[in-house]
């Protein structure tokens, strides 16, 4: 679990529920040591502002590079991304980590409707997932190797690329746990 930022409490408790064996990362030695790692909700400028000052940018892109197995939501989504667009103000601006091929617009619900959630279909779930979208972004372009997870409406909101996954949304915000218990699943090689 990255955690420099963001929710990551809600992270963890969702992925312990999902079976999975939970350490924080914050420093390069912890991040060597991780077979996936989850990106969690907050402010893509902070986590990319403090992703520097712990020297983790190179690192982690190297590693994502490698194919560490990610999950990134709404914040972590962004930084999932090979491209940003709205990244914020120049010199303090959301950074594209790579792992998915993908344009991100950040912020792009939050021009319309600051929060908002819904139930939507997600694909390889049993039923829909109620998504809860705060200030979140949108996928404006997908690579040919991206998958497509969900829409919300016209609007991309959940993707995978091989071990990475991303959504616009915060599952850890709901008491369902089948988008964890999926990561979980790609982290075991079993999906
Ligand atoms: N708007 C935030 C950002 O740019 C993301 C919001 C969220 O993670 N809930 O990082």
């Amino acid at each position: 679990m990255l955690a420099l930022q963001g929710d990551t409490r809600e992270h963890v408790a969702a992925l312990r529920e999902a079976g999975a064996q939970v350490s924080t990362v914050r420093r390069r030695s912890e991040l060597d040591t991780v077979d996936g790692l989850v990106i969690p909700g907050g402010e893509s400028t902070a986590m990319s502002h403090l992703l520097r000052v712990f020297d983790l940018l190179d690192p982690l892109r190297e590693r994502l590079a490698a194919g560490l197995p990610a999950y990134g939501s709404c914040a972590g989504m962004i930084l999932l991304a090979t491209e940003i667009l709205d990244a914020g103000e120049p010199g303090r601006e959301a950074v594209p980590l790579g792992g998915i091929d993908m344009t991100v617009r950040r912020n792009a619900f939050g021009r319309q409707v600051d929060s908002f959630e819904g139930d939507i279909d997600f694909e390889g779930l049993d039923g829909p997932a109620h998504a809860v979208f705060i200030r979140a972004p949108w996928v404006e372009r997908v690579g040919p190797e991206v998958q497509v997870l969900a829409q919300a409406g016209e609007h991309i909101v959940a993707v995978r690329q091989g071990a990475v996954l991303a959504t616009a949304f915060h599952p850890e915000m709901t008491g369902d746990r089948r988008v964890h218990k999926l990561f979980v699943d790609i982290v075991a090689g079993a999906v």
